[in-house]
């Protein structure tokens, strides 16, 4: 087995908002072995993105990470920040929740890069490609003379911190050197865009969705990063190209051992790229483990539900299975007591409406899943009456109207 370059643990994110504080990711454990392809999968608002973006340091106020740790394997950070951060360091393993959050921040491209689901809305319409791509190359290059990533500093260009701060303020075309252009056209290439040279001088505009895609992958391994977060890569591009984006992941992970973390909704596109996945909902990780674990052994009702939502090709004409109902709110004050899923399971049973399940097993190969079925059989004598969640949605509004007829009586009387 390889090794861990990511142990995630207990990690939290939340939004204080004006409604009340949205428990976007809610406790969160997952450990990525370096060189594999872990799959995060879940419906629209289930806290994939928010988890991805807490592990770049991307949460933007209102939100903020409130607990957990984000443990990164790097010995060279690790002997560089232990006499000043002695608490962060465990072995070759930094929190990067416990040091400044300009290290957190300064990983950002050389350990770890992300590829952002709209690449029309990423790349700045006033620049060439060629630039913007030969930008993030040289400011990975300057960033390599600090100790942050091993494989960056591998590339071995120095610079002062005068001419680092010079350069960044001059005009983007003098900030980039020969070299950098050179290798963002090899990067080009690499990603597969054809005519390179020529491409490199073309505006964004110009490029077709799947192009955009591709130059957005090609900047994100400008500094060589150890872990590549792709958020919903393919949403944007129709089938085909989804294919060959996928293709170029596949090959580049292949050829360079880089460790990718997939985020998507799309359960195809786990069972074609992934070694391992965890399946989100509300906020939180419901279910862990291989593809095998999850596509054949799985024990969570909503894995089930999500699998069943998924055309099958020897069924042509069949009816798919939708999983009824809605994502359950995320802020707090309206969250239940039990099992977020409740509501949606066709298992529900009484002890679930009381206390969340938990998720056992702290192995990074482990099938885990936070269901009270990971520890007993379905139990029938435990069933809910069918329409059990009709009928108390339909007495809450009956009692909401009636204690709003009580408020009105009260205000006519003090009238
Ligand atoms: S804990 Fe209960 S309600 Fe939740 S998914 Fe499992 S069986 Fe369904």
């Amino acid at each position: 087995m390889s090794e861990d370059i990511l142990r995630v643990s207990d990690l939290s994110t939340r939004f204080f908002t004006n409604e009340g504080q949205v428990n976007a990711v809610e406790s969160v454990d997952m450990t990525i072995e370096r060189g594999e392809v872990f799959g995060i999968v879940g419906e629209s608002g289930s806290g994939k993105s928010v988890t991805a973006l807490s592990i770049m340091d991307l949460v933007e106020s209102p939100g903020e990470i409130t607990d957990g740790s984000i443990e990164y394997r790097n010995e060279d950070l690790a002997d560089a920040i232990r006499d000043d951060h002695p608490h962060a360091v465990d072995g070759e393993f930094v929190d990067l929740l416990s040091v400044p959050e300009t290290v957190h921040s300064g990983l950002r491209g050389t350990s770890f890069s992300m590829i952002f689901q709209d690449p029309e809305s990423s790349l700045n319409p006033s620049l060439t490609v060629g630039e913007q791509i030969a930008e993030a190359v040289e400011v990975q290059r300057r960033a390599s003379s600090r100790p942050r990533s091993g494989r960056a500093r591998t590339q071995g260009v120095q610079y002062s911190l005068g001419s680092y701060i010079a350069s960044t303020i001059l005009p983007s075309k003098k900030f980039v050197t020969e070299e950098s252009k050179t290798r963002a056209i090899e990067l080009l290439e690499l990603v597969g865009i054809p005519d390179p040279v020529k491409r490199a001088d073309e505006y964004p505009h110009q490029y077709s969705g799947g192009m955009l895609q591709r130059a957005m992958i090609a900047q994100a391994l400008a500094g060589e990063p150890d872990v590549l977060v792709a958020d919903e890569p393919t949403t944007a591009l129709d089938v085909t190209i989804q294919a060959q984006i996928l293709d170029i992941l596949a090959d580049l992970q292949e050829r360079t051992g880089m460790t990718i973390i997939l985020i998507t909704h799309n359960l195809g596109v786990i069972a074609r790229m992934c070694d391992r996945v965890g399946v989100m909902y509300a906020g939180e990780i419901v279910e862990r483990g291989t593809l095998e674990d999850v596509f054949v052994d799985h024990v969570h009702p909503y894995t089930e539900g999500l699998l069943g939502s998924v055309p099958d090709l020897e069924d042509v004409g069949g009816r798919l299975e939708p999983i009824e109902g809605n994502v359950p709110s995320l802020l707090a004050h309206e969250m239940g007591d039990g099992c977020y899923f409740a509501d949606r399971c066709p298992r529900a049973m009484e002890e679930c409406l009381h206390k969340p399940p938990d998720i056992e097993g702290e192995g990074s190969d482990e099938h885990v899943a936070k269901c009270y079925l990971a520890e007993h059989p379905y139990d029938e004598s435990q069933a809910l009456p069918e329409g059990y969640f009709e009928d108390r949605t339909m007495g809450e509004v009956t009692a909401d109207e009636t204690s709003s007829d009580e408020t009105t009586e009260e205000m006519r009387g003090d009238d």
